[in-house]
Formats: structure tokens, C-alpha cells, sequence
């Protein structure tokens, strides 16, 4: 097992990672930028290191002074959390180039899932069904063209290296497939340095679903069920659920083996996600991130698992030790991520944190690095803390939800708890009869409602 991890990340998830190594006995060194000097995970850490100015490409993506760090601390291992450099092929490589592990998969499938194009293409050879769409990349307009006159209208354009929702247009009709196509790949192009694009049919009511997967490097493969993450916004999960309120445990027991067998064809190592699109009873595969989850809670909760501390576990070349039959689910989960926005504009919201009073009581975790006095800088994601309810039923984790959302203060800064506690009354939520565009139009209606009032 390793002695000392460097945790490249910051807020809540360099926190949730800390507390991971705590319990194994493992000293944990923190990175931060000059911005980070007082935050919460430079507090807690054993040993901190400062990394660089404010902006992340000179501090949280600076894999020189990160590596650097880790080397004069004389870490073992680096895990990434989500974000910054958990998804980057030759961080991972130079990690090992170094001498230290990388607590994450292989620099191979790292590369490959990261090019969703050969992700595709890759999971259908090992029979996965995909969204229909183009085969590979669509290089120019006249092949779009003839793309989506096959699949039919409305199309989607999405970038290669996509993530976080950005490379992604609409194309409705004939009429706007030229807008969406080079809007998406001028997005592309600004947001990854890589302009390739493909395309895929719009789903119009499909459920967002995922199943998390673990494989250790002795070619076993287990599944820990799925989430729910169908409410988002701009492409950007809000609110997610396990285990999903429309799939019965059969659906999920049957997706999860077909996954499970593709990944140990694959020999994939360490935690993964495969994102599907869930419409009319099938589901088409969109991507893999390589990497834990912002979401990765509502799956402990319900599984009673540490997916953290088996990263780390697998890693240092520990077994699974456990098979897919001693996994079991146990009642339902509801994760709110809550960020420092506006809750009606989503304007950024940053600055001083005057109170910071989070609930408690049966069944309600909270993972954040705020506390008061804190000031949120301005540099970085807006997420600022995860609410986890968990109940014996959805029912009663949404009452739960309910009394959590009104215990829970954030002041000083404006926050999305007030939507939240909007979205925990509409009755779509508490029904379960959701999909993806179902908050986008919620969120719209709520802010023409409350500018004719
Ligand atoms: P990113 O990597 O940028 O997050 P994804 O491919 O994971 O992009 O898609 C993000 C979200 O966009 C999905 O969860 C879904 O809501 C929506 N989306 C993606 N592909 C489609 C599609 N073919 N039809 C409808 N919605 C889609």
C-alpha cells in the first residue's frame, strides 16, 4: 500500500479523497494555487505544497510543478480526482515516467475513451449498441449533409474531445445544419485545440444513465449499478439518483453484465463510467470518463462502499476480492450539486461566505470544503457543495431531501439551494417521469414566471 498520495485537485474532491487515504492509514500532500492558500484541503492535508498563481493552467494544470511537488514530498502516488488532469493521457505517462502511480486506468484507455469517436467504435466492436450517427469523423459540410439526411433530423454535432457539454450544437433542420457544424467545431477547436467533430441523431426524450464499473488489474470486473443524471442543464448534471426510478433491477442487472464483459475484454483497470442514453426501452452508449465521478456518492450510498479507497486499493495492485453476487443495493440515493450561482441566471457568484450551516441527521451526507469566513475565488468550477440524501425508498428520500434542502444555510453568496428546493416540489420529480430536457424547460418557465410576477 502506498505511505503518501498527492491529491492534484481541490475543493470537495480533494477533501473526499483525503479522507479516503486517512482511513488507510496513508499521508496525503495538497497542491494549491496562490488563490488556495486558506481553503479547506490545504488545512486538512498533512503536508501542502503551492503549485502557482490563480489561473489553473499555471497552478491545477501545471504538470511540471505538480510532478515536481510530489517529488520533493516524496509522494508515491497522485490521484486526480474529476477534472484538472484526471482525464489527461500524458499526465497519466509522465506520473509513471516518474517512478510514482497513477491512481486512475492505463494511459491507454485513458487516450482511447478520451477520443469519443474511438470510444464508439471501439464499444461496438465488443458489442455495445451507440446512438446512431456518423461512422468516425465528418469532416466536412457536404458530409454532414449526407449523414444526417440518413439518420434523420433533428441531429446533433459533438466534438471528438468533448466534455463538460462544450462542443455540442443542435442542428434541427437542413437550415441550421451548417450553423450547428461549424459552431460546434469553432467550440471545439477553442475549448480542446482539436476540431473534430461527428454526429448523432437528438434523442427526444431519452433519460440520461450510467453504470459505474470497477476492474482491478487481476481481470476481474464488477458493476456497481446505475445513476439516474437525467436532470441537467446546458448538457450539466444538476441533480442525480441511484439507482435510476426508470429501470427495474433485471434492466440493470442485464446492462451491467454486458458492460462488465466488454470491459474485461478490454482489460480496464481501475473505476470507469459508460454514459447511455436510455429511450423506449434501449440504450445507445455515449461516452466513457475514465475517471471517479462528481455523482460517484449516490453509488456508495446505496452499495455501502467506498469507491475512493478502492481506487487507491486498486492501484497499489490489490485484488477486487469481492464478486459481482456480493454487491447489493440498498434503497435510493439523491445527490443536489449545489454551486455559487445566481439560481435563476446562473450568473457566477463568488466571494465571502458569512454563515455555512450544513444539515445533518439520518441518512444526509454533505461533501464540501466551504466553511464560514471562506471566500470562493473566482478562478475556478462553481460547484461548492454536494448534498447526498439516502433512504429505505425514493419516497422517503425525497422527503428527506426536502428537510435536508430547508436545514441547509450558504450565505454571503448566492447558491442553487433555492432551486433545488424548487425542483424537490415539481411533480415530474417526485414522480420520477423525467427526462433530459425536462429542467431546461422547468428552469426557463420558473424564470418567466417570476418575471410576469
Ligand atoms: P460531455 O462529454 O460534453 O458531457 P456527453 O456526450 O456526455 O457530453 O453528453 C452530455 C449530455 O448531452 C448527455 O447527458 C445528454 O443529456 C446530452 N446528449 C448527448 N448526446 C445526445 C443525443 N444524441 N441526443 C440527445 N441528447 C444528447
Amino acid at each position: 500500500m502506498f505511505q503518501k498520495v498527492l491529491i492534484a485537485n481541490r475543493g470537495e474532491i480533494a477533501l473526499r479523497i483525503q479522507r479516503a487515504c486517512r482511513e488507510l492509514g496513508i499521508q496525503t500532500v495538497a497542491v494549491h494555487s496562490t488563490a488556495d492558500a486558506d481553503a479547506m484541503h490545504v488545512r486538512l492535508a498533512d503536508e501542502s505544497v503551492c503549485i502557482g498563481p490563480p489561473p489553473a493552467r499555471e497552478s491545477y494544470l501545471n504538470m511540471a510543478a505538480i510532478l515536481s511537488a510530489a517529488t520533493i514530498t516524496a509522494a508515491d502516488a497522485i490521484h486526480p480526482g474529476y477534472g484538472f488532469l484526471s482525464e489527461n493521457a500524458d499526465f497519466a505517462e509522465m506520473v509513471e515516467a516518474h517512478g510514482l502511480t497513477f491512481i486512475g486506468p492505463s494511459p491507454a484507455h485513458i487516450r482511447m475513451m478520451g477520443d469519443k469517436i474511438e470510444a464508439k467504435t471501439t464499444l461496438a466492436t465488443l458489442g455495445i449498441p451507440l446512438v446512431p450517427g456518423s461512422d468516425g469523423a465528418v469532416s466536412s459540410l457536404e458530409a454532414a449533409r449526407r449523414v444526417a439526411d440518413r439518420i434523420g433530423y433533428p441531429v446533433l454535432v459533438k466534438a471528438a474531445a468533448g466534455g463538460g457539454g462544450r462542443g455540442m450544437k443542435v442542428a434541427e433542420g437542413p437550415e441550421t445544419l451548417e450553423q450547428a457544424f461549424r459552431l460546434a467545431r469553432a467550440e471545439a477547436r477553442a475549448a480542446f485545440g482539436n476540431d473534430a467533430v461527428y454526429l448523432e441523431k437528438y434523442l427526444d426524450k431519452p433519460r440520461h444513465i450510467e453504470i459505474q464499473i470497477f476492474g482491478d488489474s487481476h481481470g476481474h470486473v464488477v458493476h456497481f449499478g446505475e445513476r439516474d443524471c437525467s436532470l441537467q442543464r446546458r448538457h450539466q448534471k444538476l441533480l442525480e439518483e441511484a439507482g435510476s426510478p426508470a429501470i427495474t433491477p433485471e434492466v440493470r442487472n442485464a446492462l451491467g453484465e454486458r458492460v462488465c464483459a466488454a470491459m474485461a475484454q478490454l482489460g480496464y483497470r481501475n473505476a470507469g463510467t459508460l454514459e447511455f442514453l436510455y429511450q423506449d426501452g434501449e440504450f445507445a452508449f455515449i461516452e466513457m470518463n475514465t475517471r471517479l465521478q462528481v455523482e460517484h456518492p449516490v453509488t456508495e450510498m446505496i452499495c455501502g462502499i467506498d469507491l475512493v479507497r478502492e481506487q487507491i486499493r486498486i492501484a497499489a495492485g490489490e485484488e477486487l476480492g469481492y464478486s459481482q453476487s456480493d454487491i447489493g443495493f440498498y434503497g435510493h440515493a439523491i445527490e443536489c450539486r449545489v454551486t455559487a450561482e445566481d439560481p435563476q441566471t446562473f450568473a457566477p457568484s463568488p466571494g465571502h461566505v458569512t454563515a455555512f450551516h450544513p444539515p445533518g441527521g439520518l441518512g444526509v451526507r454533505v461533501d464540501s470544503a466551504l466553511y464560514a469566513g471562506y471566500r470562493v475565488p473566482p478562478h475556478y468550477d462553481s460547484l461548492v457543495a454536494k448534498l447526498i440524501v439516502h433512504a429505505p425508498s425514493r419516497a422517503q428520500a425525497i422527503a428527506r431531501l426536502r428537510r435536508a434542502l430547508e436545514e441547509f444555510v450558504i450565505a454571503g453568496i448566492k447558491t442553487t439551494l433555492p432551486l433545488h428546493r424548487r425542483i424537490v416540489e415539481a411533480p415530474e420529480f417526485q414522480s420520477g417521469d423525467y427526462n433530459i430536457h425536462w429542467l431546461e424547460r422547468f428552469v426557463a418557465n420558473q424564470s418567466k414566471e417570476e418575471g410576469s410576477g
